[in-house]
């Protein structure tokens, strides 16, 4: 069983706090990924795991051990990086063996067999007499990967390791990587600034921002649950729109009033905590349609921007001073200047306290 589990884990250079006090558990197996934008403190994580960082606080657990003061080497964890830090002057052979061959502890059978098995799930049986220099990114990217493989550890680690690919070559690399995870079953802590590919990799994904984690969850319900203004305007593309509203009720049923809109608000807990006062109304772009006809539930807005994606048209419209983002049908004959209604799905709508950020629903 490995499991790794962060405790308390709290990360400090010269001054510059880059992990906060984070609690974090990884279930034997699971491909799990970290999330969040530059500088949030995921590469530095994800180190600490690795023992190349030290922590200021707080420990690492893996299995039933406890790691935090054990040296890089005597973790049983591979990394892959970003710049895939392979040898120059060493053949693809020679850089997926170097680290078995002078750990010393496998015969020449055992790594021949390791390395055969690494290469043909890979497809770069052929390119093993190559140099780095002499194989294309995505190639380099393989032989970085069947190094991590051949060590066969207990947990992998990987910081951005598509980052330098071309975008088709990503796409069919994070298929390879999740075949690879489901034939080895190898628990895989996965660092990306990238949101598709948190979301298409992990089986859990966790966001991070300003050293803390803010949520973990499924990518689906990282999605349609999102517990903080920050996760639901980081995930998902085109983001979240976001309105400040007022929350008005009769004490029994709620409205968000903005300028020009009151929406009838679906019930929850926690609603009379705004009431009276304001919250931020979070509305994902594919919850706002345009209406044949103006209904209770729609309000009025005026078309800034028309973007046409082919299979949508998006749509930036203003209400008020407030600007927002819907996916429209394709072909919806508006243009800039247009008036429209425009009709809430008001069953997927979110509501954030605006002063802590945490979500109503
Ligand atoms: P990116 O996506 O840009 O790689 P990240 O989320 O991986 O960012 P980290 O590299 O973990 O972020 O950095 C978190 C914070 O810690 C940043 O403010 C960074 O400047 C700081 N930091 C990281 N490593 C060091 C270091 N060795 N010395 C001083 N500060 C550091």
């Amino acid at each position: 069983m490995t499991d790794v589990t962060l405790q308390n884990v709290r990360k400090e250079f010269d001054g510059v706090v880059a992990v906060k006090n984070i609690d974090l558990q990884i279930p034997d197996g699971a491909f799990v990924t970290v999330v969040g934008p530059s500088g949030c403190g995921k590469s530095t994580t994800l180190r600490l795991i690795a023992g190349l960082e030290r922590a200021t606080d707080g420990t690492i657990q893996m299995g039933n051990e406890d790691v935090t003061a054990v040296e890089p080497k005597d973790r049983d964890v591979a990394m892959v990086f970003q710049n895939y830090a392979l040898y120059p002057h060493m053949t693809a052979r020679r850089n997926i063996t170097f680290g078995m061959k002078s750990a010393g502890d496998f015969s020449d059978e055992e790594i021949d067999r390791q390395v055969r098995e690494a290469t043909a799930v890979l497809d770069i049986d052929d390119l093993l007499d190559r140099k780095p220099g002499e194989l294309s990114g995505g190639e380099r990217q393989r032989v970085a990967l069947g190094r991590a493989l051949v060590r066969d550890p207990e947990v992998f680690l990987m910081d951005e390791p598509l980052s330098n690919l071309d975008a088709k070559l990503r796409i069919k690399m994070r298929a390879e990587l999740a075949k690879l995870h489901s034939e080895f079953e190898t628990t895989t802590i996965y660092v990306t600034h990238d949101q598709t590919e948190a979301l298409t990799l992990g089986d859990r994904v966790v966001v991070m921002n300003d050293g803390r984690i803010q949520q973990v969850d499924s990518p689906q319900r990282l999605y349609d649950y999102p517990e903080t203004r920050f996760v639901a305007e980081f995930i998902g593309d085109p983001a979240m729109n976001m309105l400040a509203v007022d929350i008005s009720s009769d004490g029994t049923e709620y409205e968000a009033v903005g300028p020009t809109f009151r929406i009838p608000l679906p019930e929850g807990d926690g609603l009379e905590t705004v009431a009276g006062g304001q919250a931020l109304l979070g509305v994902r772009p594919e919850s706002l349609s345009v209406a044949d006809s103006a209904d209770r539930s729609s309000f009025a807005a005026e078309v800034t921007v028309t973007e046409p994606l082919g299979d949508s048209l998006l749509l930036e419209c203003r209400t008020g001073d407030q600007e927002f983002k819907l996916h429209a049908e394709p072909r919806t004959a508006v243009e800039p200047g247009d008036r429209v209604a425009l009709t809430v799905e008001t069953e997927r709508l979110h509501l954030f306290d605006p002063q802590t950020g945490a979500a109503i629903y």
